[in-house]
């Protein structure tokens, strides 16, 4: 057991990732709460997302950042090393991912046309 001296709670694995206190009840909340360097990677991402999906709310689901049309389309989060993405949907993030590529606007200051989701 490895308990967090910041905190004090217990976890069975040590440097367990948590959210010490209240969980965030924002995206926004949720990303401030990150190292600065992730923080950058977290808004881009949530760009893209925003982007691609912009009929979706964005809220917090299972503790993490949240797209929601009807039913989650999608979470994010970041533990320590890297960005997990959490699909409700299989092929969900392919099609982000083909949506970005194909997008005549993106990085380029247009407005992007979304994606239906
Ligand atoms: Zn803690």
């Amino acid at each position: 057991m490895w308990t967090r001296p910041k905190c004090g709670r217990t976890f069975v694995r040590k440097n367990q990732s948590h959210y010490c206190g209240g969980k965030p009840s924002t995206i926004h909340e949720c990303i401030s709460r990150k190292p600065e360097d992730a923080r950058q990677e977290l808004e881009r991402m949530r760009d893209i997302l925003r982007s691609a999906l912009p009929d979706a709310e964005e809220g917090i689901s299972w503790s993490m950042p949240t797209y929601w049309k009807g039913h989650n389309l999608i979470h994010f989060a970041a533990p320590k090393h890297h960005i997990g993405l959490y699909p409700g949907d299989a092929d969900l993030v392919a099609r982000i991912a083909a949506w970005c590529l194909e997008e005549d606007g993106w990085g380029g200051g247009a407005e992007p046309r979304g994606l239906d989701a």
